[in-house]
């Protein structure tokens, strides 16, 4: 096979590949490299490796090139070597690259160089973490420890669904601290916090396992409710609303509790998710103006 052949197969190639020669200047660099880095060939083929455009650094933020370079430690002693480092785009980011390095050598002359092979692994979480962990994380809300709102809207298309195919209408309700921006002027934002840790987990202790309580967003609960009708639709939410209202975040002698508002609405198949949630809005709203600190469905 001829030399432009083997170039043409190389560049076909998806993971970026260069050579080295002996003394680290770069005689070829494929497309995949181009693509991956942003370096054209042409600014690239002709420097040296030390040149350190490419400026690879480690997990840990070790400079690669000066002290640990691969590539350097094969053509030193001629072993193959795998890593993991970032190296730099030609627009400034940095790209996590499995690497590989060969030496290179010519059926005549031996020796002459070495190979670095590398692909794009994306890492934008920790590798340790599973498939089960990630979703556990994408789908939780990190200050409450409760479903997040990715997850309730999820939870809302999937009971609908459920409606749709014979099941029992479902409920929901969005419950709302009162005066909660007072709470967080007379206590502080951490004891805020607190407090709402404290409503997300007297709401989880007191739902049935097929209900859902979700941070919506601030101080703003939902509550997905399964096989609800509207018939039992209030006396669940009024328990909610007592249970809360009696619950009591202590921390030496401060003692402090908050109140909630809750709009409740029942679904229907002719009614959509969001005309539905527009109800329950509509009835948290006059709850509000009602006076706060009750229930309406
Ligand atoms: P209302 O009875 O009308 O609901 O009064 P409110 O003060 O609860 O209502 P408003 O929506 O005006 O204020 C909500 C406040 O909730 C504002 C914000 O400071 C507070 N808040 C929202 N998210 C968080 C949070 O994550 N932590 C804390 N500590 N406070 C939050
Ligand atoms: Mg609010
Ligand atoms: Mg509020």
């Amino acid at each position: 096979m001829n030399l432009k052949l083997y170039r043409n197969m190389l560049d076909s190639l998806n993971e970026g590949i260069y050579f080295v020669d002996e003394d680290r200047k770069i005689t070829f660099w494929n497309k995949g490299a181009e693509l991956i880095t942003g370096f054209p060939a042409d600014e690239v083929v002709g420097t040296f490796c030390y040149d350190n455009f490419l400026n690879h650094v480690d997990a840990e933020g070790n400079r690669l090139c000066k002290d640990g370079c691969p590539l350097q430690a094969t053509l030193l002693d001629q072993q193959e070597r795998s890593d993991f480092v970032y190296l730099h785009h030609k627009k400034g980011h940095r790209v996590g690259v499995q690497v590989k390095t060969m030496p290179l050598y010519d059926e005549e002359k031996g020796f002459v160089g070495a190979i670095e092979l590398f692909v794009p692994e994306s890492r934008t979480f920790s590798s340790e973490w599973t498939n089960d962990e990630l979703k556990t994380i994408a789908f939780t809300d990190a200050l409450c420890e409760i479903p997040n709102r990715r997850y309730g809207e999820l939870q809302l298309k999937k009971v609908r669904l459920e409606m749709e195919e014979g099941e029992a209408p479902y409920s929901l309700a969005i419950v709302d601290i009162d005066h909660f921006k007072l709470v967080n002027d007379t206590y502080g934002h951490d004891i805020g916090d607190e407090i709402l840790r404290m409503i997300a987990k007297t709401m989880t202790g007191s739902i049935r396992s097929t209900d859902t309580a979700v941070r919506w967003g601030g101080e703003e609960f939902l509550l997905v409710l399964p096989g609800l009708d509207e018939e039992h639709l209030y006396p669940v939410l009024e328990k909610l609303r007592m249970l809360i209202e009696n619950s009591r975040y202590r921390n030496g002698e401060l003692e402090a509790g908050v109140t909630v508002s809750i709009g409740g609405a029942t679904a229907s198949p002719e009614i959509s998710n969001e005309e539905l949630f527009k109800i329950a809005d509509t009835n948290l709203y006059r709850a509000k103006n009602g006076g706060r600190n009750q229930v309406v469905v």
